[in-house]
């Protein structure tokens, strides 16, 4: 059989293009793209002729179309996987055909690279050892505090993606769910000319989003809850300490 790969693809700076997401858009039979305009713009701009076949896959086939790809890959072909920036299957197709790729016994690899994530979390200067991804907050405001409620109690490092339209309503539920006092960064045009790191306080950050809205694309990373603030959340939850002692 081939193989299906996932591909990384830059989310900002061409020039995260690795090697070998440059060889496999030249080599692979089929590029599965999240939209093929784009991907042909990436190629051009990487200086890539894209030998093999160019198929939509994105969120809206990916469950119908999963099964066509793998009965290629099981006569010998190799699928790319590339969405439209960054890690597919983060807030990105490409989960439907892992899952069927391993339902089937087929092989899957990922060429790694880029993802907005990993470099806010990195860039925001909160704690990385733990962490947890949330992807997008609910787009109505009372699902949105309802959510962000669920979340009080996390130790961990909290990663958001946001939009610029959304932003300063996000900012003003995440205020009113964690306080005003845990320290937070909002990562905005990763990668791009124009890369911002704002970082400060949940206040800091809710008032600079107000006199300077943020534009592009962005991801909010917010300190993880305190001791007090998880046992707050949840009296009767173990500490780290008590779990220690147990
Ligand atoms: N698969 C992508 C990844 O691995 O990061 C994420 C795709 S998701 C549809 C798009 C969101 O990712 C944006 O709305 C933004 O929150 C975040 N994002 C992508 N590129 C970014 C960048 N250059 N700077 C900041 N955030 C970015």
């Amino acid at each position: 059989a081939g193989t299906v790969v996932l591909a990384a693809t830059p989310i900002g700076n061409v020039g995260d293009a690795s090697d070998r997401l440059k060889a496999l858009l030249a080599q692979a039979d089929i590029v599965a793209a999240e939209d093929t305009r784009r991907l042909y713009d990436l190629a051009r701009r990487l200086g890539v002729y894209v030998n093999g076949r160019v198929v939509a896959y994105h969120d809206h086939n990916e469950r119908s179309k999963a099964d066509g790809l793998l009965d290629q890959v099981e006569t010998g072909a190799t699928v790319l996987v590339v969405s439209d920036a960054g890690m597919p299957t983060i807030n990105d197709p490409g989960l439907a055909i892992v899952r069927r790729a391993i339902e089937r016994g087929l092989p899957v690899t990922c060429a790694p690279g880029p993802s907005a994530v990993l470099d806010a979390l990195a860039l925001s200067g909160l704690p990385t050892d733990r962490f947890c991804y949330e992807g997008f907050l609910p787009r109505k405001h009372s699902e949105r505090v309802q959510y962000l409620r669920t979340l009080l109690g996390e130790r961990r490092t909290i990663v958001f993606y946001e939009t610029p339209h959304r932003i300063a309503d996000s900012m003003d539920d995440v205020l009113d769910a964690f306080g005003p006092a845990r320290p937070m960064a909002l990562c905005r045009e990763l990668t791009k000319d124009y890369e911002e790191i704002r970082r400060g306080s949940i206040a800091d950050i809710r008032q600079s989003v107000i006199d300077n809205p943020p534009r592009g694309e962005m991801v909010l990373v917010i300190g993880g809850a305190t001791d007090e603030e998880a046992e707050a959340a949840a009296p009767n939850s173990l500490s780290v300490e008590d779990m220690a002692v147990l």
